[in-house]
């Protein structure tokens, strides 16, 4: 079995280590702040450590290093990045530039299997989870390359967060922490598909982040054509979820609603989306959708998308067209994951 990694340990954890290998508490915090602040790749860096116990560390644990395999700019600012992992495997990490400041999309598993029909991520299905340590990791190469600190998170790369729940939530722990990124939950974002049992075990963590839904579709014959998980939690069962998700956390939900041409973009379809969700208080993201090869879908064009927008403003429901950035880059997620596999086997 390989070596575990250090940087998945939070402090709470990094103590109950320390009190197995028979230091004092304060080591713990010592450790995670060169872990997650300094950021050292190595244990002899960590110079206010005892020599014995960074021996005794680097027995047993390594620090996760991720490698640039492509990076790919776009004229918007956007950079998008494929890290490979200690172990080979490659993920997406995109970094996009807003007024407010930077924000950085962060994979979470190797792969996805939620299958969802528009998404290159999961043609390959899942190949494994990533640890908190690893999500991480995305983050601190991501600002040690562009060179300047990201405030904001979302997590809406690769992967399906709630399928990797433990991993997430000590990756939010880490990150959230004062002695390490101190990203604020309120600058992080969390999208799910819509596993509806995990958006309640989220609920009860009662986090002030905010929970993004893929809704994508108003009803069950249009969103389990597009995402076979509608088969398994259907439209109903989730915005009862995301009611209670409401009612138990205290923060609005956040719908994502990708606009396909000729799939969900009609006028009715967008007074079925009203009907569904007015009264929450939610917001609607429309995405002008990011071409992928092999897929059958393509864009809703501009002036559609404005009309789908202006229809539910009228009837009650805050929605606005996320800007799309990165559309000269292979920025739709997965998809430069594919492409370097693609020409791996080829
Ligand atoms: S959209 Fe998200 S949940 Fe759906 S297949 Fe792609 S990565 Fe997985």
């Amino acid at each position: 079995m390989g070596k575990k990694l250090l940087n998945d340990y939070t402090i709470p954890q990094l103590t109950g280590l320390m009190a197995q290998l028979g230091q004092p508490a304060f080591r713990a915090k010592q450790i995670f702040r060169w872990l997650h602040q300094k950021r050292v790749s190595s244990f002899s860096q960590m110079t206010d450590q005892p020599k014995t116990l960074l021996a005794r560390l680097e027995e047993e644990f390594e620090i996760v290093q991720l490698q640039t395999a492509r990076r790919q700019q776009s004229k918007d600012g956007t950079v998008k990045f494929l890290f490979t992992l200690p172990d080979g495997n490659c993920i997406e990490t995109v970094v996009m530039r807003y007024t407010y400041g930077n924000t950085v999309c962060v994979s979470t598993q190797v792969g996805c299997r939620m299958g969802c029909r528009f998404c290159a991520s999961t043609q390959a299905g899942l190949v494994r989870s990533l640890t908190a340590g690893e999500i991480a990791a995305e983050l601190y190469a991501a600002e040690a390359d562009i060179g300047q600190r990201i405030s904001h998170i979302v997590l809406m790369g690769i992967g399906e967060p709630l399928d990797n729940f433990d991993n997430v939530m000590d990756f939010l722990t880490i990150i959230s922490c004062p002695e390490g990124a101190n990203i604020g939950m309120r600058n992080i974002s969390l999208s799910t598909c819509g596993l509806v049992p995990m958006i309640d075990k989220l609920a009860e963590r009662k986090l002030q982040l905010t929970l993004s839904i893929s809704l994508h579709a108003p009803n069950d014959a249009m969103r389990s054509r597009m995402m076979p998980v509608n088969n398994a939690y259907p439209v109903a069962q989730l915005i009862a979820a995301c009611r209670r998700y409401q009612n138990t956390t205290g923060r609005r939900i956040s719908f994502e609603y990708s606009m396909v041409k000729g799939v969900n973009d009609s006028e009715a379809t967008a007074r079925e989306l009203a009907r569904l969700i007015r009264g929450m208080g939610a917001h609607v993201n429309l995405i002008p959708i990011n071409p992928v090869d092999g897929s059958p879908y393509s864009a809703t064009d501009a002036a559609n998308v404005r009309r789908f927008q202006q229809l539910l403003t009228q009837l009650g429901v805050n929605a606005t067209v996320r800007r799309r950035l990165g559309s000269d880059i292979s920025a739709a997620c997965g998809q430069l994951r594919r492409e370097a596999r693609r020409e791996a086997e080829t």
